[in-house]
């Protein structure tokens, strides 16, 4: 998706939520999005799977506004952390989904459902896995301690479509808040709006606290939350104006980073070298961050000239995406064979190599190191991608649907699976799969309607097998249901605007 498509899309959400934005902030915000007494039964209020079908809405107005990165070795990395947190969080329970957005703002942050969303920009401010590692478990004690939920939970007025928007404006909006017309009034009252639902000082209190305690469980440096605050905020007063968005929507003040050295005192110091995989994720975002391919190249070839890195195999790592990027295929190939060779069952540089050869036609090549890489670590979902890639590529396009189908299963509602699905099934001449998985990825996009006339088009394809038609048809029921209670949202939310405006 273009930058251009994207503001398109995030203007026309705010748009659509001016009225919302509007209507609550005229409705004495102090007592709508006061924070609920804790110990309260705020938590019963909200049922679980009304959360979750919160979280799913939220999550399509997120995708359809922000370039969410489908990016299978960066995707998986933030999962591995943010999973390897969660896990050391005690109070941690029920679904994380972890995500990457492509845009350059310094800035995280936890919707409902457990949606927690991290900015390039911000892995790439991260100087040390624990700094990342450090906003991250801020993120999930935000979750962990229904910050978010208990504010919602008092607009029980709102029908979970209208709410999951106005949360998206809330926790997105203050991005284009520099915008011209509606946009900008309606990014300004999401902006305050924020503040509100989810920036009380308590609740920062309590996310940095226990967020340090699980930092430290999981073994990373618990003096990284109040490190990287600082450094985060003395780059903002060097840069007059420029402070991170993280600091904009968690204001940090020097109390508040005391308080966070004195809770690290709790634990004492860990030194912990960064992760191999967080040093090839940043290089491969910082390569990403260069508009032209060419000034990739000539940046990691600097920097290894002149030893200007922290580590060097992820800076080769960057300087072989450049050369792939900018066409160079023999090039990075010899520098992704040393890679290999040093780290032979490093996913990172398998993927990498396997694209290689098929760019240069290398097709049974790739198919072979990437079905042996499977035998070996069959859990890795972004090698089975990478593998049916090849499969298709290799003519192959019902082997490559058998396994796309198996990750599917694994990682269901994820578009950019069923894209490929789709491109499977054309190349197989299967009409009614195309139009099934376009149907499945057009719903992972939030646009139920399209998604489901794709369905009503695949059920009157002819060779149609009586299984595949039962499923087709299930789920055209449910889509359609789904549909007729959205419409009734609609209906509700025009008559929730006229009770309060009256
Ligand atoms: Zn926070």
């Amino acid at each position: 998706m273009t930058l251009q498509t994207h503001r398109r899309r995030l203007r026309r959400i705010l748009a659509a939520t001016a009225v919302l934005a509007l209507i609550c902030a005229g409705q004495a915000p102090a007592q709508t999005f006061d924070l609920p007494d804790l110990g309260s039964s705020a938590d019963t209020l909200m049922s679980s799977g009304a959360e979750i079908r919160l979280g799913k809405a939220f999550m399509r107005s997120v995708r359809e506004s922000l370039p969410v990165l489908d990016d299978p070795i960066l995707t998986s990395y933030i999962e591995s952390l943010g999973l390897s947190l969660v896990a050391a969080d005690p109070s941690a329970s029920g679904r994380f989904t972890f995500f990457v957005i492509d845009e350059p703002l310094v800035n995280a942050f936890a919707g409902p459902g457990g949606y927690v969303g991290v900015y390039a920009g911000l892995m790439l401010a991260a100087e040390t896995e624990s700094e990342l590692a450090a906003v991250l478990a801020h993120e999930i004690a935000h979750v962990t301690q229904r910050h978010l939920m208990r504010s919602i939970e008092d607009q029980s007025k709102l029908s979970i479509p209208a709410t999951a928007l106005l949360v998206a404006a809330a926790i997105l909006g203050a991005q284009v808040s520099a915008d011209a017309g509606a946009a900008a009034i309606a990014g300004i009252q999401a902006a305050a709006l924020q503040r509100q639902i989810n920036f009380t000082r308590d609740n920062e209190k309590e996310a940095d606290r226990l967020g340090i305690a699980t930092l430290a469980n999981a073994g990373f440096d618990p003096y990284a939350m109040a490190g990287f605050f600082e450094r985060l905020a003395k780059s903002s007063r060097v840069y007059e104006n420029k402070a991170p968005e993280f600091l904009r929507t968690h204001p940090v003040n020097t109390n508040r980073i005391a308080d966070a050295l004195d809770r690290a005192d709790d634990f004492g110091a860990r030194q912990r070298p960064d992760g191999l995989r967080f040093q090839l994720a940043r290089a491969k975002l910082r390569q990403r961050s260069y508009d032209r391919a060419e000034q990739a190249v000539s940046h990691f070839r600097a920097t290894l000239r002149e030893g200007r890195h922290r580590n060097e195999t992820a800076e080769r790592y960057g300087y072989a995406l450049a050369l792939e990027r900018a066409g160079r295929f023999a090039q990075a190939k010899t520098e992704t064979a040393s890679l290999l060779a040093a780290h032979p069952s490093l996913q990172e540089f398998i993927l990498l190599d396997a694209r290689l050869d098929l760019k240069q036609g290398q097709t049974e090549r790739a198919l072979q190191h990437l079905r042996q890489a499977i035998s070996l670590s069959g859990q890795s979902w972004p090698l089975r991608i990478a593998y049916a890639k090849a499969l298709i590529a290799a003519k192959r396009p019902n082997k490559a649907m058998d396994e796309l189908m198996t990750v599917a299963r694994l990682r269901p509602g994820n578009a950019m699976l069923y894209e490929l699905l789709e491109q499977a099934a054309l190349k197989a001449g299967n009409r009614a799969a195309t139009h099934r998985f376009r149907a499945e990825k057009l719903y992972a996009e939030g646009d139920v309607e399209p998604a489901i006339r794709q369905l009503e088009i695949a059920l009157r394809q002819r060779d149609i097998p009586y299984h595949d038609a039962a499923q087709i048809q299930a789920r055209l029921d449910t889509w359609r249901e789904e549909e007729r209670d959205r419409k009734r949202d609609k209906k509700g939310r025009a008559e929730t605007s006229l009770q309060v405006l009256r």
